[in-house]
């Protein structure tokens, strides 16, 4: 200090000797840096005299997902008990727990609906307990069931809707996590039986990819099971008919934001459909190619890569006027049903022609 003058690498010496502002002598002259650094306070140091290694070192992608050796699954009581316990599967149940209030907090579950699961082995899943809020879990309540639903540890019941996850988890290797509510608007979308239109918002393209439809079947029953786990194969996300939405990732934070992006893009559409006369606008089929493109760049894999453009924003079922005509217009089952196959079209020709002669 000279003159009186208390410079930011004074201020710096003063804070890092577990000074504060108050502990300085009267009659000091701070200068603005100084001043800087008293109100950012001891905690902005480290930040601000960080070494050039750390500045440079590679960043940081978040990334939840748990991985295990294939075949080193904990076999004796005592073995999965100590797993159970472990600090890796606490942080999973922490995150659990975590991601239900956040679901609560949003109304995507209301009394005891909902549930997570997680897989944590070969054979061996992390799941919520049944007849539990959401929103009002603890880490004591989550549970380990092997991928049949057999409960294996955990004192509290698990969710009988575990089946439907596990039967998503069986057939596709790339479901390591799966979440279950109810939200309003995608439910809506389920209980009216409308499977939600594409090519109308590029996130939905890249994250949610199509969303499914899976038929009513009475839920935790191995039929629903059934027509889930089939659906899932080729969706991220699911809308079970007259039920609710099902969702999968790579990791619980990853199967819950699709949950919110389905919640989300379901309200949008929802509410554009009451504007301008119901006739939203797309984007067109090259675009949505480009999309899914990127889609797979994020290691998403996505069934339409093979669709032509037209088919790819062929919104019919939703929005009457978009039907694909060009091609051979027969990609999926989940496209247009309103090309008519050459056999049918002959024969409303015929009849026409005929009741047009009658009529004469
Ligand atoms: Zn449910």
């Amino acid at each position: 200090m000279k003159n009186n003058v208390f410079t930011a690498a004074d201020a710096e010496a003063h804070l890092r000797a577990g000074k504060s502002i108050k502990d300085l002598p009267k009659g000091i002259i701070l200068t603005p840096s100084a001043k800087d650094l008293f109100r950012a306070g001891p905690t902005s140091l480290t930040a601000h005299t960080s070494t050039p290694a750390a500045a440079f070192a590679e960043p940081i992608l978040p990334d939840y997902e748990f991985n295990w050796k294939p075949g080193s699954d904990p076999k004796s009581d005592a073995e999965i008990q100590a797993f159970f316990h472990s600090p890796a599967i606490v942080e999973l149940k922490e995150r659990m727990v975590d991601i239900g209030k956040r679901m609560w907090a949003r109304e995507y579950t209301d009394g005891n609906g909902g549930n997570l699961t997680i897989r944590v082995g070969d054979n061996l899943v992390l799941c919520t307990p049944t007849l539990v809020s959401k929103g009002f879990m603890t880490v004591e309540q989550m549970c380990l069931v092997d991928l049949e639903g057999k409960q294996l540890a955990g004192k509290f019941k698990r969710t009988s809707e575990c089946m439907t996850h596990l039967a998503i988890m069986k057939r596709q290797p790339k479901a390591k996590a799966c979440c279950h509510a109810h939200p309003p608007h995608g439910t809506a979308f389920a209980v009216a039986g409308v499977q939600p239109p594409t090519c109308m918002i590029p996130e939905a393209e890249v994250f949610l990819g199509q969303i499914g439809l899976a038929e009513y079947r009475t839920p935790g029953s191995p039929a629903n099971a059934e027509v889930v786990g089939n659906a899932a194969v080729d969706h991220m996300a699911v809308l079970m008919v007259n039920h609710g939405v099902i969702t999968w990732g790579k990791d619980i934070e990853d199967a819950y934001w699709k949950m919110e992006n389905v919640e989300s893009y379901c309200k949008t559409v929802w509410v554009a459909s009451q504007l301008n006369g119901g006739k939203l606008l797309t984007i067109t089929g090259g675009q949505a190619k480009e999309l899914i493109e990127l889609r797979k760049t994020l290691g998403m894999d996505d069934k339409r890569s093979t669709w032509t453009e037209c088919q790819l924003c062929d919104n019919a079922g939703f929005q009457p006027g978009t039907v694909c005509n060009i091609g051979d217009g027969k990609a999926s089952a989940n496209q247009s049903q309103t090309a008519l196959d050459p056999e049918a079209e002959r024969l409303v020709q015929v009849l026409t022609e005929q009741i047009l002669t009658a009529m004469k």
